[in-house]
């Protein structure tokens, strides 16, 4: 890549570029993710560091939640299913059809 990187830390302590091609600021840790998945993610889908370590910005490190499940996770209950947000299982062997606010889960 041509030119080096601007990078800074903001207030909420995590890291972020300036991307030269959309002229703005953009969350390392959400632009990396979407790079592993190959697609853009919305908004509403908060990408959560597993370890806690918001520097650790491997893709394995990140996941996508629901915001409901990412303050359970981060508040009430650190060992939550990342899917649902319930205790006691993981996302991988989660079969809930909605979150723990009640909210459906879409696919
Ligand atoms: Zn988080
Ligand atoms: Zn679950």
């Amino acid at each position: 890549m041509a030119g080096r990187l601007k990078v800074r830390v903001n207030s909420s302590g995590y890291k972020k570029f300036f991307d030269p091609k959309k002229r703005r600021w953009v969350l390392t840790h959400r632009r990396t993710l979407e790079n592993a998945l190959g697609r853009e993610l919305p908004l509403s889908v908060h990408v959560h560091h597993i370890n806690h370590n918001k520097f650790d910005n491997r893709p394995a490190n990140l996941v996508g939640l629901d915001p409901s499940v990412h303050a359970i996770i981060h508040h009430e209950d650190p060992e939550a299913c990342f899917r649902c947000g319930r205790s006691s299982h993981w996302a991988r062997n989660c079969r809930a059809r909605t979150r723990i606010n009640g909210e459906r889960i879409r696919g």
